[in-house]
């Protein structure tokens, strides 16, 4: 990992001014908070909380902070998102001899802070979007935001069998980036189709003396050029039409049973590591009863903007994307929800303004 991204501030506060508040003035659906988080809790008030801090995040921060807005970054006790478990990234613009996913981060992130955007290193546990300002809870701090940018990224997916649960961090790992050093001259399996797992066979030729690459159709789905990389790799072989059944071992992996899905018959495959490269879900725990989301449980914005159903609440990043799901694409979508809730702010600040200029007229 990159000196940029292991210099992060670590302070859960990043030199905030916390004050001590009553439950928010006109809040119409305030839930009951436990004591410890609301009444003598800590409080503090922006105009604009960012939760998340992957290239979504970090991107509305970068350019919310250039907006004078002061954003405060809600980013994960784990930030940085998905290229913080990703090798080389070769594809964002402006790296012609490619980037590691924690150094562009890293780069990312001191950008963001360079403008005055405050990072907490903090997940947020409840959220309370009924009525403005929002409410949102991390680490003990209740935020209350006019305007909030939800970009809380996407999550590995595993493929659910009991011994892969079992022998997870003893030889099961979805992040070649952080596990790969540990499989150095070992021979190893990557299941999966898609450009991850490609991506992490081929990173993890690096230390592994074999890689099985296992897929359980004939055909990957990750791009043309990855897949002619892995095909051609001395250290790759290929198993296509195969699922993986169960990991073999005690206390660390051992083998694995593959069961074949272009006819009957299993086999076995010595290997001391499996790496799970499956795909990806969106993180939406905490904004679920609150934002709509689609069928495959990812937020909506409104395809013209980044609004979501909620006046004030944005969507941005891979949480609300599961067709282009890049980097690049996140960080585009990152900077139109900082535009968006930058112009939002501004029409209700114009709002109130000529409330206020009708009042002292009537008056
Ligand atoms: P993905 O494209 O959704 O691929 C997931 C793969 O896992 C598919 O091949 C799928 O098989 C397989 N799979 C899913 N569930 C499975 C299960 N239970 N058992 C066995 N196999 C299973 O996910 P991804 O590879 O993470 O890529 C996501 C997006 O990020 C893509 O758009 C990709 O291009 C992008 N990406 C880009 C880079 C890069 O450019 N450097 C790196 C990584 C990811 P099927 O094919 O049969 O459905």
């Amino acid at each position: 990992m990159s000196d940029d991204a292991t210099s992060k501030t670590k302070s859960p506060l990043a030199g905030l001014n916390l004050t001590f508040l009553a439950p928010a003035e006109g809040a119409q659906t305030a839930p009951a908070a436990p004591p410890s988080q609301t009444g003598n809790g800590k409080s503090a008030d922006v105009s604009v909380v960012i939760v998340g801090s992957g290239p979504a995040g970090l991107t509305a921060a970068i350019y919310a902070a250039r907006a004078n807005l002061e954003p405060v970054v809600i980013g994960g006790i784990a930030g940085g998102g998905q290229l913080m478990i990703t090798s080389d990234v070769e594809n964002y613009p402006g790296f012609p001899d490619g980037v590691q996913g924690p150094e562009l981060m890293g780069l990312f992130r001191k950008q963001a802070e360079r403008f005055g955007a405050r990072i907490v290193d903090a997940d947020v546990d409840r959220v309370e979007l009924g009525s403005r300002p929002f409410r949102l809870w991390a680490d003990g701090v209740e935020y209350r935001a006019q305007a909030v940018i939800v970009a809380t990224g996407a999550e590995a997916i595993w493929l659910g069998i009991e011994s892969e649960t079992r022998l997870r961090g003893r030889g099961v790992s979805a992040c070649a980036t952080c596990d790969g050093f540990f499989f150095r001259d070992k021979e190893i399996a990557v299941v999966g189709g898609g450009d991850s797992a490609l991506e992490e066979a081929l990173y993890l030729t690096r230390f592994a003396s074999k890689v099985h690459l296992i897929h359980r159709r004939d055909a990957f789905r990750g791009s043309k050029i990855m897949q002619d990389r892995a095909a051609t790799h001395p250290k790759i072989e290929l198993h296509l039409n195969r699922t993986v059944e169960e990991v073999l071992g005690t206390d660390h992996v051992e083998a694995i049973r593959l069961l074949k899905t272009d006819g009957p018959g299993e086999e076995c495959l010595a290997i001391q590591g499996l790496f799970v490269a499956i795909g990806h879900r969106p993180t939406v725990a905490v904004f679920r009863d609150w934002l709509e989301m689609d069928k495959k449980g990812y937020l909506r914005n409104d395809g013209a903007t980044t609004a979501s159903n909620i006046d004030g609440v944005f969507v941005a990043g891979d949480v609300d994307d599961h067709r282009y799901r890049q980097a690049v694409t996140a960080a585009g979508e990152g900077c139109r929800a900082a535009i968006d809730a930058e112009r939002w702010l501004e029409a209700r600040e114009a709002e109130a303004e000529k409330t206020e200029a009708g009042a002292v007229t009537a008056r």
